[in-house]
């Protein structure tokens, strides 16, 4: 397969299709970015790597992070998870408040972002410096060390969070939060603000194709590795997620900057970027370029 070839072929497609998505701006800090920034890179899991645009800049991967808080945590916690946030898809937005008072502080699961805000606490219970040890998980993932927290959207988002402030205080009212409420939410802020490159994600991403091993090391086991794929699938891109497997067809995460991270088990994972977000809060143009590589590859899971 020649994977070079199809990524510039969607790259040419789309880059001048007119992207109808707007740049995220509730948190203030995410507009500035250069909302036409573009880039694909696929990692084939013999090590095939193969990019087009922009796959060499780093962006803000938002709620990509989550992914890897729940990892962690899962390593550490195993099935324990489960009694504290659920694995249903939500069919809400990402940051919907009704539903976690209808069920009683629970999280239908843990990528929105009441459910990634219990992973967190889980996390600050267990680790001696969360942020620290988060960071440095996502940076041996990516094979550096140079990844880092963007300090100015975390400070901006820790400013304007008023519904993520919202959701943490209901849960707490419910007994499901168990550490400072500001502790907590400055963890988050911090994991969300991550800046990573598509090429940097694909390699972090590469356990989940790889039944939880990366390089000699085992992350996670089989089963768990299985159900993280799982959770990516029904609940990966909120209440989209229906959306993007009938059209795309892989297990993935979105996150607000615009990047998108999917994964092929056994095969490849592959990361796009491009800032501007539908109305469901997923990349326009990243929904659009996955769906055209699974079409062009006929590799997706289904
Ligand atoms: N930091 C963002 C928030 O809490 C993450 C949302 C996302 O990427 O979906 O709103």
């Amino acid at each position: 397969m020649d994977y070079q070839k199809i990524l510039f072929d969607i790259y040419s497609e789309l880059k001048g299709t007119d992207n109808k998505g707007k740049v995220a701006s509730y948190i203030p800090e995410l507009a500035n970015i250069n909302a036409d920034k573009f880039g694909i890179h696929l990692l084939t899991i013999d090590g095939g790597s193969y990019g087009i645009g922009d796959f060499n800049e780093r962006f803000s991967i938002q709620s990509i992070a989550k992914v890897f808080s729940l990892s962690l945590a899962y390593k550490i916690y195993d099935k324990k998870l489960w009694g504290r946030v659920g694995v249903e898809p939500s069919g809400n937005p990402f940051n919907s408040l009704v539903q976690l008072e209808y069920e009683s502080g629970v999280p239908r699961n843990p990528f929105i972002n009441s459910g990634a805000l219990v992973i967190c606490d889980i996390l600050t219970d267990t680790l001696k410096n969360p942020k620290i040890d988060v960071l440095n998980f996502i940076r041996k993932l990516a094979g550096n060390e140079s990844i880092n927290f963007n300090y100015k959207v975390a400070e901006s988002e820790k400013k304007s969070g008023y519904r993520n402030a919202a959701l943490i205080n209901l849960m707490k009212s419910y007994g499901n939060i168990k550490n400072d409420v500001d502790e907590v939410l400055d963890f988050y802020y911090h994991l969300c603000s991550v800046e990573m490159s598509c090429n940097e994600l694909s390699q972090s991403f590469m356990f989940f194709a790889n039944e939880g091993v990366h390089k000699n090391e085992k992350i996670l086991n089989g089963s768990q590795t299985k159900r993280m794929n799982a959770l990516m699938q029904t609940c990966g891109f909120y209440d989209e997620a229906g959306e993007f497997s009938f059209k795309v067809g892989l297990p993935g995460k979105s996150g607000v900057g615009g990047g998108i991270a999917a994964v092929h088990p056994g095969k490849y994972t592959v990361v796009s970027w491009s800032p501007k977000l539908n109305r469901k809060g997923n990349s326009y143009l990243g929904m659009k370029a996955l769906e055209v590589l699974t079409t062009k590859t006929k590799l997706s899971i289904f």
